[in-house]
């Protein structure tokens, strides 16, 4: 992927493919408008939204339309199965589709991969330490657990081990939003895909990836500085119903179709 910076310049920078599960909610424009915003500062993304719905929501599709942004629109359902279920795995069948995409249609070798939820808040200079990712990287992100933070632990620039709320005896207790790992280690290992196990989906994707421990590159200064927080935006009530006897012939009419 090669960047123009100014007419006449260009510097080649590698590609990130940021992947994104979202589903319909009232919160999901609003979350989807903040990410969006945030990606449109961001240069030589590929933006695969991956709705877990079995229809796109037009809504999603026409606010991909107008940030400009190179993205694709998908649909990946969680199987029946999985809907059934107390605790859910959310979002992985969306991370697998966008795994799957990015295997059979890459075009960047060079690339990284980053599972970027729709709730999350992320500091722009999150994106430049994962483009520098070789194979994978790892940095603190802030809001989870009574620790108020999850982050490998560094010394003398090598990750000795893991400061997180929950160990729960993953190898890799670390949060979706503190890793990013290569295109070509997800083309290497064809099998390293994210498993519907509540709690483990990260573990259980950085396991089958093969990853080890001594391969973890230190992001975002030795993982001194959080430039990712698991906001998450607190469920509303179902709105009221709008009364089409009063308001069928005006714009809260209109206004309503958008927040259902
Ligand atoms: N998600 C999804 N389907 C669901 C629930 C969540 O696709 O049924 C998505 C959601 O939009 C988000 C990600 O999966 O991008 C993680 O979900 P959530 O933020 O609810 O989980 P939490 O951060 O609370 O663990
Ligand atoms: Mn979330």
């Amino acid at each position: 992927m090669t960047l123009v910076v100014n007419p006449g310049e260009s510097i080649s920078m590698p590609m990130l493919y940021i992947i994104t599960p979202t589903y319909k909610r009232q919160e999901q424009i609003p979350d989807l408008t903040r990410l969006a915003q945030t990606l449109m500062h961001v240069p030589s993304i590929m933006w695969l939204v991956i709705e877990d719905a079995e229809m796109l929501n037009p809504q999603v599709a026409a606010l991909l339309r107008r940030t400009g942004i190179k993205y694709l629109h998908m649909l990946a359902p969680m199987p029946k199965d999985q809907k059934m279920r107390k605790v859910k795995a959310r979002g992985v069948s969306n991370r697998n589709k966008g795994l799957q995409w990015i295997r059979e249609n890459f075009v960047d070798q060079n690339g990284v991969i980053y599972f970027a939820d729709d709730d999350n808040t992320y500091d722009l200079r999150l994106f430049d330490e994962i483009r520098s990712v070789k194979r994978v990287g790892m940095w603190p992100v802030g809001l989870l657990t009574s620790y108020g933070m999850s982050s490998p632990v560094v010394k003398n620039g090598r990750v000795t081990g893991f400061y997180d709320g929950w160990v729960a005896n993953r190898k890799f207790p670390v949060d979706m939003a503190g890793f990013g790992v290569s295109v070509s280690m997800i083309i290497k290992n064809p099998k390293g895909n994210m498993p519907y196990v509540p709690g483990y989906e990260e573990d259980g994707f950085l396991r089958n990836l093969n990853v080890k421990i001594t391969e973890i590159e230190p992001k975002a200064e030795n993982c001194t500085k959080i430039y990712v927080w698991h906001t998450q935006t607190k469920k509303n009530k179902a709105p009221a119903k709008v009364n089409a006897t009063i308001h069928g012939q005006d714009n809260i009419w209109t206004l309503y179709q958008q927040i259902i």
